[in-house]
């Protein structure tokens, strides 16, 4: 099982999350996984190069499940708005002028994007790529994950079509270590048709579709009105032929065949008991963006009523278009503030196993488990004075190392490392 090449690191922490945090823990790596986890007192007579971490916790790499690193050049041009629409409309504006700097600029700003996620700790991470500038970039910045071809067409005209040709789109990223699919935008800017099409291509990545974001969308796919509505006609793809739902946006992906088990329904934040239920039903997974949520005026997400109907929760940053970091563990904190009654240990389990299952990844990454591949961060516990190595913090299991890490502690990149198995 192990070779002479065998590596332990031990740290203050470890959270297998697979199993409750271990308390001066260690972990045996060897050839990129890991062999063995558990309390530094039960190691065995293991003569390996030891790393102490200290004061720090050791953990499973985080999954930030939904990002457009493609928009990451739009950092702070689309200022917080107070409804969703209003913030829509600038966006597409602010895309339409584009980059003063053009295509290199573009790129510039997702490369330096990735780059800061990988530094405060991400691993994983799900993508949404309209253009597919992103694959090759995420790839060399060390991240693994997603990326999610993402398709948009209102007035689309034949379906079939325009999904075989967005696969063929993909065929040239194939060699990259990542998963590739075609996804849906939303189902206010995404034809019925056209939706129906994308659920029923063959593909190896699950689904994926913004869904129950905004009360505009609610509206829109219950009556037909509204401002999503005139923006289509302003734009001038508004489809007269577009059978008008009736129902709630849940409901009507669903009879698209879109909710399958594993879709990836991004933001829901203005679903009820009835819609919440169905995604229980179906076997989606929410995708959560809280701080997004604020920034783009749609309110924030009912976290809580999601885990008490035990569906499963991932988290993501959105883009900096609508989020000031691409950070998870800001993106923790909001849920934190929003969500006060969830455990902190259910909220680091979103960020890490929940979102690697999210991406259909689960069985390599998302906990410290003899097998899974050493994909690990570790994070510097800071003591009251803000200096490390202040030793009491944290004081006991639950209330106290989860509690820390998503209570907006960690401040990246200086708190966060990459553990890189030799
Ligand atoms: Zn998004």
């Amino acid at each position: 099982m192990r070779s002479a090449q065998s590596e332990v690191v031990r740290a203050r922490w470890v959270l297998p999350i697979a199993e409750p945090p271990v308390e001066d823990g260690f972990v045996e790596i060897d050839n990129g996984r890991i062999v063995s986890v558990g309390p530094w007192t039960e190691r065995g007579t293991l003569d390996r190069t030891v790393t102490n971490l200290g004061d720090a916790v050791l953990m499973p790499g985080l999954v930030n499940a939904h990002t457009h690193l493609e928009l990451s050049w739009m950092a702070g041009r689309v200022p917080p708005k107070s409804a969703m629409d209003e913030w829509i409309r600038e966006l597409m504006t602010v895309r339409r002028i584009g980059h003063e700097g053009g295509p290199e600029a573009i790129s510039k700003a997702a490369v330096d994007a990735a780059i800061a996620m990988v530094e405060s700790g991400t691993v994983l991470v799900g993508d949404i790529s309209n253009t597919l500038i992103t694959p090759g970039l995420i790839a060399a910045s060390g991240l693994r994950g997603v990326v999610f071809h993402e398709l948009i067409g209102f007035a689309a005209t034949d379906p079939e079509r325009i999904v075989r040709e967005a696969g063929h789109r993909l065929e040239e990223h194939r060699t990259l270590p990542l998963e590739l699919g075609v996804v849906a935008h939303a189902p206010y800017s995404v034809s019925a048709d056209l939706i129906g099409a994308i659920a029923r291509a063959p593909r190896t990545t699950p689904l994926a579709i913004h869904l129950g974001e905004s009360a505009e969308e609610m509206e829109f796919i219950a009556t037909g009105q509204g401002p999503i509505r005139r923006t289509l006609e302003h734009l001038g793809v508004w489809n007269d032929a577009w059978p008008v739902p009736g129902c709630d946006p849940a409901e009507y992906v669903d009879r698209l065949g879109y909710l399958q088990p594993g879709t990836l329904v991004v933001h829901g934040v203005h679903f009820g008991p009835a819609a919440i239920g169905r995604l229980k039903d179906r076997g989606a997974v929410l995708v959560s963006c809280p701080r997004s949520n604020r920034w783009v005026g749609s309110g924030a997400p009912p976290l809580a009523a999601y885990y008490r109907a035990g569906v499963p929760v991932a988290f993501g940053t959105d883009s900096l278009a609508s989020a000031p970091t691409l950070n998870l563990f800001d993106e923790l904190a909001e849920a934190r503030r929003i969500a006060p009654e969830v455990p902190a240990s259910l909220l680091v389990d979103s960020a890490t196993r929940r979102g690697a299952v999210a991406l259909g990844l689960g069985a390599e990454y998302g906990t410290i488990e003899p097998g899974k591949r050493a994909a690990l961060i570790a994070v510097r516990l800071r003591g009251p004075s803000g200096r490390f190595g202040e030793t009491d913090v944290p004081a006991s299991a639950e209330t106290s190392v989860e509690e820390y890490l998503v209570s907006g502690n960690v401040r990246a990149p200086q708190d966060v490392r990459l553990i890189r198995p030799r």
